[in-house]
Formats: structure tokens, C-alpha cells, sequence
């Protein structure tokens, strides 16, 4: 627990200005409880001398002189009636209230300067962590789920800010009080406290209990907020399959589910709050029973109303903070198991190691060399001794059976993942010795799914280059033959696209990737081009875009089209991750192996 607290101290280290002041005002309000039943019971005390108890000028005997005198002047003055000290009521009637707008006045700046550190505190969490996934490595995204991301980001982060914003003001102030106010009851009436605290340690069974229980409830409630919104990102996503197979009764079932177990957990933790505060009230009680018990069968001195009405008001108020505790605790132990896998997930280290002495590269008229290469994905050997150079300028075709591993060859280019043997150069320098920053920022790409974002046209292709002028990013919509239709739109270069770019065509859609990369101009540039047959008209403005792309560049393209092949400079053919064949198209063709085999299936009614 300390370790977990101390973590939140160094997240909050930022706003340490506001949280000491919030501790302060917790500290002044807790102290500022006691004084308030003293007040009560002075103010008591004067009203009705014959209550018993010390007389006032006992009562007063640390004060200052001039208090003291006071103190002797109202009590004699009320015994005479309260026409004949009427400010000295009043000064007293205002005494209570004064008292408590003092503690509220303290308790609210407590909970709001706690409050702000704490949001603050989460916020910058929340932000490091987004950041931190953001940058992980594509292995790890292969192998976790969207929703369940989003979940940790969204939902744990919440979890810890609630539960972090509700007990921190409780964490300094409510000790305070209990401490202050126990303190003040054992200077006051010593045996009777002792005797009323008997039973105090009883409390601790169900609390320590009902700890232990919140724990395992709030990490399985995490789990399903998790779950929910894995459910609810699949199924929103992948809306279309979702419909066009009638699956959303599968699917809300699902949802259901999960939500019941949620309920399940919630509830449980619910209880967890809220039983031990009843529990610990009624062995509050059960001290002051026990308190009457031993007053009623002693003979010794008994103590004046007044004493004991203080002594109960006190032990009362000891035991809402006391209850406030322990639902801290029982919170503390929820914020402990939703920030458990918040922490482990900043834990998790990006396994493509970035250089510590980057060089630098300049991939303009540079070979690429591909040396013994081996990968896998985990136990799936994808390349076997995969070596290639690609001399500036070329055009690399790749072919091959699906899952040959032509894309893997450009996710170890673009150092998506790194081989386990081998290494790739790009003008003599080891990749893995170039910031991965600028690695990307020498290579374009265009795949096959490609990848567009829920807004403007403008803004889609700008992302290629942040920052380009107008004409820049117009004149790249032209070259790739998008400025047709992006005109046609009512609403022009401003038409926000949907959501993945569903409300443009195949076509159009890869035009404004190829418009992106246009605006790029990186020096290397990647094609995965797209199976699904465009349409004639499509097809060719997407070739002439690809040849406006292509100029001057040295590109590697996972190679469909007929045309992309027949023009390419280096055809290799790829079969189980190995290099069958090699060389150009009219070479392929006349020595008959793999590639006239696949160009007769998939071609020869095409060509020409
Ligand atoms: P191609 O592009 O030639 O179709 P890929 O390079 O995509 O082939 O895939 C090669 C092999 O690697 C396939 O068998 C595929 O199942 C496997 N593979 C691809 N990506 C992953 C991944 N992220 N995790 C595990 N296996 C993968």
C-alpha cells in the first residue's frame, strides 16, 4: 500500500503547491471539530450553570485575564437574567455558528485543493499512458484488443480518479479529527474513554474483510468495463458484418452478459462501503452502553451532565470519521487494483529498442539491402535467409502465394518488427541504427487498407506532410488524380470522409493515399496494392497516380497489377518466405517456373 501511495505522490509531485495547502486546510478543519463541541459545551456550560461541571472561572483558568474576567461577567450576568447582558448573548449565540462556518469554510478548501491535484494528477496520467500505447510496437497491438485498450485509458483512469478524489480529503482531515478529538475526550474524561474504546478493536474483523473482498471485486470489475468495451468495439466497427449476418442478437447478448457480471461486481463492492460504517456506529453505541453500565454499578464520582453530554457528542463524532476511514481504506485497496494494470501496462517496454546514438540517414539515391534475414512472429517462421538489393531508383515487384511474407519484408523495413538474424541497410547504415523517426519519415506508404481518418479531405491528405501549404496539398490531390472528384463534392476539399473513409469509393480512397504520399516525397516508397478489381475508370486514374508517385523514387511494391509488374525493374517471386525467382518479366516469363504459373492464372486474360 505504501509503495502504491508513494507512486501517486511522484504522479502528483507537479501539484505539490495546492496539495499541501489542501493538507493544511484538512488538518485546520479537523482540529477546528473539537473546538467545536468545547464551544458547544462552554457555551452550555454558561447557559446553565446548575448543569454542574467546573465553574467557568476554573473552566477559563489558562485564558487570558481579560477572558476570564469576561467569562465571570456573562455568567453572572445571565444569572440575573439576559436583559442585562444582551451583547454578551449574543457574542455567545454567535459563538456556534462562527465556529462551524470556520469548519466549512476549511473543509471546502480542503476538498477543492485536493481535488484540483488530484484531477490534474489523473489527467497527466491518462495522457502518459495514451502516449505510451500510442508508441508500443506493432507486435504489441497484434496482440491486444482495441477495446480493451481504450478501456484502460478510459475506464481504469476514471476508476483511480474517483476513488483518489474522494479519499484524499478524507485521508488528512479525518484522521485529524479522530485524533484531536480523542486527544481532547482523554483529557477530559480519561476513565470514561478508556472504557467507551473497549470494544474499538472489534471493528477491525469486517473491515479487514470486507479489504480484501473490494480488492478482488474492483480488479474483476475492471476486467469486465474491459470486456464491455472489447464487445462494443467489434461490434461497432465491424457494424456491416455485424448486420449483414444478423448478429446482433449474438452480439447484445454478449453485452448483457458482461453487464450482469459488472452489476455483480459493483454491488459487491457497494457493500464493501457500506456495511463496516453501521458496524462501527453500533460499537460506538455499544462504548457508550458499556459507558452507563459501569456509571450505574460504580459508586464512584459521576461525572456532570454537561461532562458526559460532551463525552457522547465526542465519542459520535469520532465514529463518522472513523467510518470515513474506513471506506478510505476500503477505496484505497479499489484504487490499488485499478491502477495494478495502468501501471503494468507503462511497464511494458517497446521491443523495438530505439538507437542511443542515432546516426543519421539519407535514404536519396540509396540502396537497400536486405542480409540473411530471419523473422518470425513468435513460433511462425515467416523469411528464411531472405536477402535482396534494391539498387536507386528500381521498381521492386514482389509476388507470390498469399502469406509468402511480402508484407512482412516492408514491416521489417519499416521497423514494425525486427529480425531475429540478419539486418537491412539503407545506404550502407543498419536500420537499427537510425531513429525510428527518421526512418519513417524517408518512406511513403500506400496499403492496402488504406487508412483514412473521421475528417476533411484536406486534413487526410495534410497528414502526409503536417504543415504544407494549400497549394502544395492541392497540387498533390491533382497528381493523384483526386482533384476530379474531390471537386465534384458539394463541399469540396472540406467533405469529411466517415469513419475510415467509408463514404468514398475504393478508388477514391486510395487516391487520397496516394495524395498523401505524393505530399510526403519520401525517398522510399512502399505499395501494397489493393486485390479488389477497381473499376476500368478507377483503375487507370489510380495507375496514372501511381506513376506521378512512383517518378524518381525507389519503391517496393506488393505488386497485383499487371501494369505495376510488366514496368518493374526487379520482379521476385516469393514462395514460404523464401526467394524462388528473380529478374524481369520477360525473363520470368521465358523460364517458365513459378511466375509464368501464376501469371497464366491470374493474368493472361487480362493482358493485352
Ligand atoms: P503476404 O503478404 O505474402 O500475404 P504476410 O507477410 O502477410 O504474407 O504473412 C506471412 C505469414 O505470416 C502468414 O502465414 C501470416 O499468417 C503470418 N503473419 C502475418 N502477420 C502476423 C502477425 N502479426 N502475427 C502472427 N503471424 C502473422
Amino acid at each position: 500500500m505504501i509503495e502504491f501511495l508513494l507512486r501517486i505522490w511522484r504522479l502528483a509531485r507537479p501539484y505539490r503547491f495546492r496539495l499541501v495547502l489542501g493538507i493544511l486546510a484538512g488538518l485546520i478543519g479537523g482540529l477546528i471539530e473539537p473546538l467545536m463541541i468545547a464551544t458547544i459545551g462552554f457555551v452550555y456550560g454558561l447557559i446553565f450553570p446548575d448543569a454542574g461541571g467546573k465553574p467557568i472561572t476554573e473552566e477559563l483558568r489558562h485564558a487570558p485575564e481579560f477572558i476570564r474576567h469576561w467569562g465571570a461577567s456573562v455568567q453572572d450576568g445571565l444569572a440575573k437574567g439576559v436583559a442585562a447582558q444582551p451583547w454578551a448573548l449574543a457574542g455567545l449565540v454567535a459563538a456556534i455558528p462562527i465556529v462551524v462556518a470556520f469548519r466549512g469554510l476549511f473543509a471546502y478548501l480542503n476538498v477543492y485543493f485536493l481535488q484540483w491535484a488530484a484531477v490534474r494528477t489523473i489527467a497527466d496520467l491518462r495522457t502518459r499512458l495514451f502516449e505510451h500505447i500510442t508508441r508500443l510496437s506493432a507486435a504489441f497491438f497484434s496482440g491486444t484488443s482495441t477495446g480493451q485498450l481504450m478501456s484502460r485509458v478510459t475506464s481504469d483512469t476514471m476508476a483511480l480518479q474517483h476513488v483518489i478524489s474522494n479519499s484524499v480529503a478524507v485521508m488528512i482531515r479525518d484522521p485529524a479529527t479522530v485524533i484531536t478529538l480523542l486527544a481532547y475526550v482523554l483529557w477530559q474524561q480519561p476513565r470514561l474513554t478508556i472504557i467507551s474504546i473497549i470494544v474499538m478493536p472489534v471493528c477491525m474483523l469486517p473491515i479487514a474483510i470486507y479489504t480484501r473482498k473490494t480488492r478482488a471485486a474492483s480488479r474483476a470489475m475492471q476486467t469486465n468495463a474491459a470486456e464491455l468495451s472489447a464487445v462494443m468495439s467489434e461490434a461497432l466497427t465491424g457494424n456491416r458484418v455485424v448486420k449483414a449476418y444478423n448478429l446482433e442478437n449474438i452480439v447484445v447478448q454478449q453485452f448483457r452478459e458482461t453487464t450482469k457480471k459488472f452489476i455483480g461486481n459493483f454491488m459487491r463492492i457497494v457493500r464493501a462501503h457500506e456495511i463496516p460504517g453501521p458496524l462501527l456506529e453500533t460499537v460506538g453505541a455499544m462504548g457508550v452502553a458499556l459507558v452507563l453500565v459501569y456509571l450505574a454499578s460504580s459508586a464512584g464520582q459521576r461525572p456532570s451532565s454537561r461532562d458526559f453530554l460532551v463525552l457522547v457528542i465526542s465519542l459520535f463524532a469520532i465514529y463518522r470519521p472513523l467510518k470515513n476511514l474506513t471506506k478510505l481504506h476500503i477505496s484505497l485497496n479499489q484504487a490499488r487494483a485499478a491502477s495494478e494494470r495502468i501501471f503494468q501496462l507503462l511497464a511494458t517496454r517497446n521491443n523495438i529498442e530505439e538507437p542511443a546514438r542515432p546516426q543519421p540517414l539519407n535514404a536519396k539515391g540509396a540502396t537497400i539491402e536486405f542480409e540473411s534475414i530471419h523473422f518470425s512472429y513468435g513460433d511462425k517462421s515467416v523469411l528464411h535467409d531472405f536477402s535482396l538489393a534494391i539498387q536507386p531508383g528500381q521498381i521492386l515487384a514482389l509476388v507470390g502465394p498469399s502469406g509468402s511474407g511480402k508484407s512482412t519484408i516492408v514491416n521489417l523495413l519499416l521497423r514494425f518488427y525486427d529480425p531475429q538474424s540478419g539486418s537491412i541497410r539503407i545506404a550502407k547504415t543498419d536500420i537499427r541504427n537510425v531513429s525510428t523517426k527518421d526512418l519513417r519519415d524517408q518512406i511513403a506508404i500506400v496499403t492496402q487498407e488504406t487508412i483514412l481518418f473521421n475528417q476533411s479531405l484536406y486534413r487526410n491528405i495534410e497528414l502526409g506532410r503536417p504543415g504544407a501549404t494549400r497549394e502544395e496539398i492541392v497540387e498533390a490531390a491533382r497528381l493523384a488524380h483526386a482533384l476530379e472528384f474531390i471537386q465534384d463534392k458539394p463541399q469540396g476539399f472540406d467533405t469529411i470522409v466517415g469513419e475510415k473513409g467509408v463514404t468514398l469509393s475504393g478508388g477514391q480512397r486510395q487516391r487520397i493515399a496516394i495524395a498523401r504520399a505524393i505530399l510526403k516525397n519520401a525517398p522510399i516508397l512502399v505499395l501494397d496494392e489493393a486485390t479488389n478489381a477497381l473499376d476500368t475508370e478507377s483503375e487507370r486514374a489510380v495507375q496514372q497516380a501511381l506513376d506521378e508517385l512512383m517518378e524518381g523514387k525507389t519503391s517496393i511494391c506488393i505488386a497485383h497489377r499487371l501494369s505495376t509488374i510488366q514496368k518493374a525493374d526487379l520482379i521476385v517471386v516469393m514462395e514460404r518466405g523464401r526467394i524462388r525467382e528473380k529478374g524481369t518479366h520477360a525473363q520470368l516469363l521465358q523460364s517458365r517456373g513459378l511466375y509464368s504459373k501464376l501469371y497464366e492464372l491470374q493474368f493472361e486474360s487480362l493482358a493485352p
